[in-house]
């Protein structure tokens, strides 16, 4: 007898789902059933149209009702809502939305595949607030794009700091709007940890973004043209993005009487059946296993759903396919910066009581001698006695994506952290290193397991010195000009044996550096010497992201002033010397900065060419400070530009 296959929901999950059923049989009768006019559209895509890195809308329409229909043979009932789910006779109630017609559908199968709506709670002023936007589908985005072309607003809230409020910010930005995000929480980008997420804060500020955080949305007033803050502060917009994360479309599971769990994810089990075995369910709407942990969870992401869809798919065809688990792997861009996270982060680990160690390091990209390199905050959490890798998190310009997608690829197989030193990589200096940032993560974890390393973290660090730690910087000391501990003194690497009488034998001596390289050295050296030591894990940098950056609760205003006199015409500026400092990170562009001036006379400009984003603090500060002019800072890419004249 011929199968009778139901989908509800016409999207991620749900399309993937239906072609799959028809690839495994001509037989299978396949009816889709979406509420929106479209199928299978690009969600992500939506924010880069709005924001027209995407120009055409057309692109957004990854398949069309015809085109799904004549190549799959497949009965797509687009413009019709599921109402209700009948288990016991195996029946759904549809409405067409164009009609009003409504009627009855038999199933063998059904498979949810719903989705998860934007969250809107009860803000007071909600109703009267016409300029607000969530954003899910086509018909939001039409809705947004088409405010911002014919209003030309001038300024926008976007309330939330997660996947889609920052990537709306951007957007927005790009369209030449003044955007100011509000969020919750003490960090955006909840799958990082803080000090991760403080690298996106100062990145987010130096692209004019205002960024205000731990302060809620109370209330709209003036019909949406004024938000209000939980603590008072009034904020004038043209228009308000509510991004604060969805909720699973369960309602057509709740009056089926299906098994919902705490959050109101639909319950599946291995093999992606509810409660009901006849009904499958997938994607945004159900509760997945968290892969590290095992604990249940909601990760409402593009590929877990695809994946999930396909696998539905096979199962219900009688396949016996076992779902193993969310990792969560994700990614953003968001400006110039690329951030990527899989797994369970520190927040989470430490919410279940788990122990864990954390490594922090920020190699380059590839080669720092060939152009373009650029600095990957790396940061890898793991168990120090088995070696299990439990999650992992990067933020850089360049080369993020593989590194995260290498350790992804290694938690799924199984791999220890001393399993990432062996790791042979695609390896030439335009792509990375003969040493890979991966395989490097590795060598760190694996010394920490072996006992050769020992860490103190960023946010143990003041403690320590206020109870009286000793910490040194073995720093040059110019590098310390741009900022160090506080409570730290200064003995350069190179003069550490020949100071060794200087340090206490009795007390656990702490080392910091720039990145934790040269901590890592030195604490060699005093280990080697007989000393307790523990290196500031990540260093000078780690530790500025969070306590370096001037981020609090209050209102930000995001700026672009760079310190220095900025001259419109670049044609203008006569340059006397470029200097290529791409590839090299921060403080050294500042140190060949300096042997650069000492080479010019009075007036004359020197070019600079950089990637390590540091730059854009460290160098027009020393500028300014040494009294020379910073003419103009340009990016193209990932290489920032400086013209510098020498006073
Ligand atoms: C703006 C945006 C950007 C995103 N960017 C990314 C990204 O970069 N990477 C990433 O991994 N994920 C991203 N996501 C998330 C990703 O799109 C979702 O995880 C994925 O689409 C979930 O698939 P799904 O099939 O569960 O639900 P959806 O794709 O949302 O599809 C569900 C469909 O079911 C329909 N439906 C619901 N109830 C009924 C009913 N009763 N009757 C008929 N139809 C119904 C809905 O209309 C909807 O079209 C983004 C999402 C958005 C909104």
């Amino acid at each position: 007898m011929t199968q009778k296959v139901i989908i509800v929901g016409g999207v991620a999950g749900g399309a993937t789902a239906a072609a799959r059923l028809r690839r495994i049989s001509e037989e299978v009768e396949v009816v889709l059933v979406e509420r929106g006019e479209h199928i299978s559209f690009a969600n992500c895509g939506l924010p880069y149209y709005i924001g027209e890195t995407i120009k055409e809308r057309s692109k957004l329409l990854v398949q069309t009702v015809k085109g799904m229909s004549d190549r799959f043979n497949i009965d797509i009932r687009n413009l019709s809502e599921v109402l209700s789910i009948d288990p016991l006779n195996k029946k759904l109630t549809i409405k067409n939305l164009q009609t009003d017609e409504v009627y009855e559908e038999s199933y063998d199968k059904l498979l949810l595949s719903p989705g998860a709506r934007p969250i809107v709670p009860p803000i007071q002023g909600l109703n009267g607030n016409h300029t607000l936007f969530t954003l899910r589908n086509i018909p939001d985005t039409d809705k947004i794009k088409n405010f911002v072309d014919s209003q030309n607003p001038k300024k926008a809230v976007v309330i939330g700091g997660g996947f889609i409020g920052i990537e709306m910010a951007e957007n927005l930005v790009d369209r030449g709007i003044d955007v100011t995000i509000i969020e919750m929480g003490n960090q955006i980008m909840a799958p990082l940890d803080i000090e991760m997420a403080s690298i996106l804060h100062t990145h987010l500020l130096e692209k004019g973004v205002k960024l205000i955080l731990e302060n809620g949305v109370q209330s709209f007033a003036d019909q949406g043209k004024k938000v209000i803050l939980a603590d008072g502060t009034e904020i004038e917009t043209d228009m308000t993005i509510l991004s604060i994360g969805v909720t699973p479309e369960n309602e057509l599971a709740k009056t089926a009487g299906l098994e919902l769990g705490v959050r109101g994810g639909i319950v599946v089990n291995d093999w992606l059946q509810t409660s009901n075995e006849d009904i499958y369910a997938v994607g945004d709407a159900v509760e997945v296993v968290d892969y590290i942990s095992g604990t249940k969870t909601m990760i409402p992401l593009a590929g877990p759903a695809n994946r999930q869809g396909r696998m539905a798919a096979n199962n219900m065809m009688g396949n016996r396919e076992k779902y193993q688990g969310t990792l969560g792997t994700s990614i953003a861009k968001v400006f110039d910066l690329t951030v990527a996270a899989t797994g369970n982060n520190e927040k989470t680990l430490k919410r279940l009581s788990l122990s864990y160690e954390v490594v922090h390091i920020h190699p380059s990209s590839h080669a720092g001698y060939y152009p373009g390199a650029a600095p990957i905050a790396l940061k890898i959490i793991f168990d120090k006695e088995t070696g299990k890798i439990f999650g992992a998190q990067a933020v850089g310009a360049d080369g993020v994506d593989k590194r995260m997608d290498v350790i992804a690829t290694a938690i799924k197989g199984g791999l220890t952290v001393e399993d990432l030193t062996n790791l042979e990589l695609s390896y030439a200096p335009p792509y990375s290193s003969a040493k890979d940032p991966v395989n490097i993560a590795g060598y760190v974890a694996s010394n920490i397991m072996e006992g050769k390393l020992e860490m103190i973290q960023w946010h143990e660090v003041d403690e320590m010195v206020a109870g009286g730690g000793v910490l040194i910087d073995v720093r040059e000391p110019m590098e310390r000009e741009f900022g160090y501990i506080k409570g730290s003194f200064n003995i350069p690497l190179n003069d550490l044996r020949n100071r060794l009488a200087e340090l206490p034998k009795e007390q656990t001596i702490y080392v910091s550096c720039q990145v934790g390289l040269r901590g890592y050295l030195a604490s060699r050296i005093l280990k080697n010497n007989g000393y307790q030591v523990k290196n500031v894990d990540g260093g000078w940098k780690t530790y500025s992201s969070v306590f370096g950056t001037n981020i609090n609760k209050n209102v930000e205003t995001g700026s672009n002033d760079l310190g220095g006199t900025i001259v419109e015409n670049t044609k203008e500026i006569k340059v006397d010397t470029v200097v290529d400092l791409t590839g090299l990170t921060c403080p050294m562009p500042i140190i060949n900065l300096k042997k650069g001036m000492d080479s010019l006379d009075s007036g004359q400009v020197i070019e600079l060419h950089v990637t390590d984003r540091g730059a854009l603090n460290d160098l027009p500060a020393w500028s300014k400070n040494a009294g020379h002019t910073l003419l103009k800072t340009e990016q193209y890419e990932n290489i920032i530009k400086f013209w510098i004249a020498k006073n």
